[in-house]
């Protein structure tokens, strides 16, 4: 595990836009809701699923989500 990984969120396109989560959020039960970093509700259906690289493209990146990691540098 890389220094300080854990408070390093994963990004994760979902609809709407492309989000940092926490590894807590990732490896939570299917059919729940979990935060993104910035407070935006995803279902962990959705979080968990392989994201196809359209949408790595298509969706922009966080900015909130973006603020929230930078901050824990
Ligand atoms: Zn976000």
């Amino acid at each position: 595990m890389l220094p300080g990984s854990a408070k390093i969120g994963r990004w994760q396109p979902v609809s709407g836009g492309r989000h940092a989560f926490d590894s807590a959020a990732r490896s939570a039960e299917p059919g729940l809701v979990v935060k993104a970093l910035c407070g935006v509700e995803v279902s962990t259906d959705e979080l968990q699923r392989i994201a196809s690289e359209i949408a790595w493209i298509r969706e922009t990146t966080c900015i909130a989500c973006w603020q929230v990691l930078a901050s824990r540098q």
